[in-house]
């Protein structure tokens, strides 16, 4: 074989390493085009000296665009790198040298040698650069790529040392080789240690708590600074623990499970315990790994204080009154729905209480919300101090509150509490510089005898608030008394009306209206009911049910007749009469020939129409304002007054009364209660006053039952007073003798 085809052999040969040696780690693929960028033109030139045979030119080019590539390769791919690049140049400038050198002698056949001994020398440069970190095995590669070139170019040509040569390139292979092998252990081991020092930062550096339990010993191995700061220990302490240190005792079970289970990854949220006692909670997750061969358990976990401390806060928002920070509506229900099913479990007796401030909005309007908030704040207050501590409380309506009374040993023992209650909330409230005395109704209802649903049971204690509000004064009503037999008591009241109006066993009692200094001015008829067995019903009850059975017709009729056959009794007595005011429901008013009944009963009993007076409510005459008109019209162009009855109740405005021929305005008595200590109603009694004065109309206070009332309304030009302070309502033989007397002594 010549030397041409045996050095071209060689240099493919060396090229094929010097490509695949890089190839053996995967990091360096530019390096890998590098090497086939020098080793392709070497073997071109090679060829070219093979096929040429002689002519020098075709080599030459070949040789310098193989040079040129690698410089050009150099370059650029140790841009920026200056001393790798000069030591790689000042080697390319080398053998470029020598090459010219002996291309240009006699000695031709030398090239041979050295194009695969330059390409040996610059893969062992290449490495020592690209794996400068592992000294040990780059220098190797470079030591035996130097010492496998100089075996082909020094010994075997200059000097001819064929079985040195052999020896020495062998032991440049095997150099290479070595260097090569140690360079990946040392680059392995490296990452290796690199890689359990990324996870180390990873671990300790976590702001997540994170520690490992061996399986079979159930003994921390790891704990990083987050998990053993968050316990309150060190990380030495830490590891010194069982799990059952570190999780609160009555969570203890359910988290060792976490611990032992078979599951190789949950997720569970628990109680974790610090070491000074405290407890937080911990949403964890466990995984199993293999640690050194041990099966252990990584715990990933993250202290949910916040994100928790953040859902209770919005779910007491949604559930509490910000003014009162008692349940709101939404809460209230819930909580009535969780306490009604343990209420059922354990066979307990409940009563539901509502409470509510009547007419509260007029505190708010005439004194500013301020004030509204500060007595809803005092009311709740009070209510609070009257419950127990599994009693529930909530401010479930605007104006209103609700109470569950738990653990009743009676039905009664709730009307007890309310009473007592009641006493408490009717005294002055104290809010800013105002004294305010408050109205109020209270409903109560009870679980399990009215009702076991909570809706039906809310519903009951609406009602008997309503009816109580209805009632006024301050009054309780209970669901149970007369709502849970509510029909059968309702008809049972429906017939007493029907029998005492067959059997004439209705009466009617009077109560004198009069002038501020006592003078009996005018008399009001009212109904009084003795029921043979349900004993005596205020009219405030069984007019009502008399309005809804239609009985008010007959009912009214007869205690206008009444009333007119008495004023004909009295007269003929020789009394000095006084104007009777009879009161006229809705239903009697809206009567087609109501003005004519009037009249002819009148006539029939001889009376002279100025001696009566018509007392309507205000829905009365608002109700269908223009026939009211009429006919308040027509009665009073025949002499007959006619009054407002219960102004204020009915939330008109006395601008809508001022078309209608009234002479008097009876302000109810619900306004009078406790106005002198309420500094609320006192400028509204005011104000109506100042107002139907200028509408020519006379002013009535209703319920006026203390001297101070008295002389506080007579101060605020109160034309008449009616109440029990002058008198109560009294049957009609005791009234020759009241009138008189002309006065009567507060
Ligand atoms: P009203 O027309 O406003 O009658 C005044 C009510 O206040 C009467 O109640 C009277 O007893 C009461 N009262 C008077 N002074 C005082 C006081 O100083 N303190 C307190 N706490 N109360 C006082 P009564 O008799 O229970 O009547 C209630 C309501 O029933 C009447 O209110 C009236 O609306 C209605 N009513 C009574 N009789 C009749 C009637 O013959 N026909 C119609 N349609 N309704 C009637
Ligand atoms: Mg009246
Ligand atoms: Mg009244």
């Amino acid at each position: 074989m010549s030397p041409c085809l045996t050095a071209t052999l060689i240099t493919s040969a060396a090229a094929a390493f010097a490509i695949s040696s890089p190839a053996l780690r995967k990091d360096s693929f530019s390096i890998r085009y590098g090497a086939l960028l020098i080793a392709g033109p070497q073997i071109l030139s090679l060829v070219l000296l093979y096929i040429t045979n002689g002519s020098k030119w075709p080599i030459y080019l070949c040789i310098l665009a193989s040079h040129s590539a690698i410089a050009f390769f150099l370059l650029r791919h140790f841009r920026g790198a200056r001393s790798a690049t000069i030591i790689l140049l000042v080697t390319l400038a080398f053998v470029s040298f020598w090459i010219l050198v002996t291309a240009t002698s006699t000695q031709q056949d030398r090239l041979v040698s050295i194009l695969p001994a330059e390409l040996l020398l610059l893969n062992g440069v290449l490495f020592l650069w690209n794996y400068p970190a592992l000294r040990g095995g780059s220098s190797l590669v470079m030591a035996g790529s130097a010492l496998w070139s100089a075996s082909l170019v020094v010994l075997e040509f200059y000097f001819q040392l064929n079985v040195f040569v052999t020896h020495a390139s062998m032991a440049g292979e095997l150099m290479v080789f070595i260097g090569m092998l140690l360079i990946i252990i040392q680059s392995d081991t490296r990452s290796a240690v690199q890689l359990r020092e990324d996870y180390r930062t990873l671990f300790d550096g976590s702001p997540h708590m994170m520690w490992t339990i061996d399986q079979a010993t159930q003994s921390f191995t790891n704990v990083n600074e987050a998990g053993a700061h968050t316990h309150g220990y060190t990380i030495p302490e830490f590891l010194a623990l069982s799990v059952g240190d570190i999780i609160a005792p009555e969570r203890r079970d359910g988290a060792h499970a976490v611990v032992i289970g078979r599951k190789s990854s949950l997720i569970r949220s628990s109680l974790h315990l610090r070491k000074d006692g405290s407890t937080f909670p911990m949403d964890g997750e466990a995984r199993i790994l293999n640690l050194n061969g041990r099966p252990t358990r990584l715990i990933i976990g993250t202290d949910v204080t916040e994100r928790n401390q953040l859902i209770e806060r919005l779910h007491y928002q949604a559930t509490h009154d910000p003014l009162t920070q008692l349940l709101n509506r939404t809460g209230f229900h819930a909580e009535m729905d969780r306490i009604l099913q343990e209420a059922s479990r354990y066979l307990e007796m409940i009563a539901l209480v509502k409470i509510n401030i009547d007419r509260f909005r007029n505190v708010s309007d005439t004194y500013g919300e301020n004030v509204g908030d500060r007595c809803l704040q005092i009311i709740a207050g009070r209510i609070r101090e009257n419950l127990r501590a599994s009693d529930i409380m909530a401010r479930s309506t605007e104006y209103g509150f609700s109470v569950l009374l738990r653990g009743l040993a009676s039905p009664k023992w709730a009307d007890k509490w309310a009473n007592q209650l009641l006493g408490d909330l009717t005294e002055p409230v104290q809010a800013g510089d105002y004294s305010i005395r408050l109205n109020l109704s209270i409903g109560v209802t009870v679980y399990p005898e009215d009702g076991t649903d909570s809706t039906v049971l809310r519903q009951n204690a609406w009602h008997a608030a309503l009816r109580s509000r209805k009632l006024g004064n301050n009054l309780i009503c209970h669901h149970s008394s007369d709502e849970r037999d509510g029909s059968k008591y309702r008809l049972r009241l429906e017939q007493g009306i029907r029998d005492m109006l067959a059997q004439n066993r209705f009466a009617l009692h009077y109560q004198p209206i009069c002038l501020p200094d006592g003078q009996v001015n005018s008399l009001e008829a009212l109904l009084v009911m003795n029921h043979p067995e349900l004993g005596q019903i205020s009219p405030a009850e069984f007019i009502p049910v008399a309005e809804e059975s239609g009985l008010i017709i007959p009912l009214g009729q007869w205690v206008f007749e009444h009333a007119c056959q008495q004023l004909n009794s009295w007269e003929k007595h020789g009394v000095k009469v006084v104007p009777v005011a009879i009161n006229i429901s809705a239903l009697q008013f809206r009567l087609s020939n109501f003005a004519q009944k009037i009249l002819a009963t009148l006539d029939k009993y001889d009376i002279r129409h100025e001696l009566i007076h018509i007392e309507l409510t205000e829905s009365a005459v608002l109700n269908n304002i223009a026939e009211a008109a009429n006919e308040m019209r027509m009665l009073h162009s025949m002499g007959i007054h006619m009054s407002i009855d219960d102004f204020g109740t009915g939330y008109s405005s006395l601008a809508r009364l001022h078309q209608m021929p009234i002479s008097n305005l009876k302000i109810d008595q619900a306004f009078i209660h406790g106005f002198e200590q309420s500094v609320s109603t006192l400028p509204m009694i005011k104000a109506i006053i100042g107002m139907a004065h200028a509408l020519n109309m006379q002013v009535v206070a209703e319920g006026v039952e203390t001297a101070e009332q008295l002389s506080i309304l007579a101060s605020l030009g109160c034309n008449l007073i009616q109440g029990y302070l002058f008198s109560r309502p009294v049957p009609a033989d005791r009234i020759p003798d009241l009138i008189q007397r002309g006065t009567i002594h507060a």
